[in-house]
């Protein structure tokens, strides 16, 4: 609400009234959507510790090609699947960021846990990046447009520094139904940890099993070379998807259905689907539409751990969700 400042001219006052002055909840919120536009990213405004790690990475997910074993190339594989589809897919996404189902708290714990040990980011971060994703979807202010370049969507938006002071009130605006959750919190506080807990343990199983080959073989396939392949996966889902593929509903953005993405990121890559319908759980909406991130939820929700699934597919040609409440399905509406 617009108030009349008692000591400004008639003219002012008469403009304070015919023009209503931004809420200060609106403007904090324009503040910290300013520093995701594409602007902020020059040299003095780089985050290293992202720029080294994503570095560190992909260079350790080389060298694994020089420490080749079955055991660790096994175990890259089942991590891959738990810290994509199960963290990322499941958890960060369709849990947290558009609330497509309820979980019970050992499964919530568990689906954290693999988000978490995907190394992309802390929960509240990921979500609230998502959701301002969907808001603003291939419009300027998108965190990972491809219309603003396809290295700036697929990672370069990743370097981008933005403090932690910043990162807390974005969450408060962008996912403030799960901001105050402990064990959300919980994993707020320890993300750092279990990223380097999981390296430490990587190297130390593979050391028990067989000395120190064994430990550089497991630490550099479960970790860097199945983090860089996630990393990649996630990535193509946000630039691919926006440029390549087919359309099953006419939305506002550029999503697209593309099926090479779905296969490497376990169903996301009907990235059209869940544009339009951003709150359904299943993202295949098409019978060759495969999903495999939608067989564990029904999994879950077998074996009573998943509960309130919103798993109705949507008409042919359905309207998409439009205007939902805040918190709703991942879209904030401005206030
Ligand atoms: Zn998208
Ligand atoms: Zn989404």
């Amino acid at each position: 609400m617009s108030s009349v400042i008692l000591d400004q001219p008639a003219e002012e006052q008469t403009a304070a009234v015919t023009q209503p002055k931004k809420s200060k909840k609106r403007e904090e919120r324009e503040q910290i959507l300013a520093k995701f536009h594409k602007e902020n990213l020059h040299w003095g405004n780089v985050d290293w510790v992202v720029l080294i790690w994503m570095a560190g990475i992909h260079i350790g997910a080389v060298a694994a090609l020089f420490f080749i074993s079955w055991q660790a190339i096994v175990t890259c594989l089942v991590l891959h699947w738990a810290t994509a589809s199960i963290g990322i897919c499941l958890g960060y996404h369709r849990y947290l960021s558009h609330k497509s189902f309820k979980l019970r708290a050992p499964a919530e714990f568990f689906v954290l846990l693999c988000g978490v040990l995907s190394g992309e980011g802390s929960p509240l971060t990921w979500a609230a990046t998502h959701r301002l994703h969907h808001q603003k979807s291939d419009k300027h202010g998108d965190p990972h447009s491809p219309f603003e370049g396809n290295w700036w969507s697929h990672l370069l938006w990743l370097f981008v520094y933005r403090d932690k002071e910043l990162n807390d009130k974005f969450a408060d605006h962008y996912i403030p139904d799960f901001k105050n959750r402990p064990m959300i919190q919980f994993f707020e506080k320890t993300y750092p940890l279990w990223l380097i807990g999981s390296g430490f343990a990587m190297y130390g199983i593979g050391y028990a099993m067989g000395g120190n080959f064994m430990g550089w073989s497991m630490l550099l396939w479960g970790l860097c070379a199945r983090m860089a392949f996630v990393y990649n996966s996630t990535w193509f889902v946000n630039s691919a998807t926006h440029l390549w593929g087919y359309r099953n509903y006419e939305t506002t953005d550029q999503s697209k259905n593309l099926w090479w993405v779905a296969i490497v990121a376990y169903g996301e890559g009907w990235h059209n689907n869940h544009h339009a319908h951003p709150s359904v759980a299943p993202a295949g909406h098409r019978k060759w539409e495969i999903d495999i991130t939608w067989w564990s939820i029904r999994a879950l929700r077998a074996i009573g751990m998943a509960y309130d699934v919103n798993d109705r597919i949507p008409e042919k040609n359905a309207e998409p969700e439009i205007d939902p409440e805040p918190g709703k399905n991942g879209i904030v509406v401005a206030k």
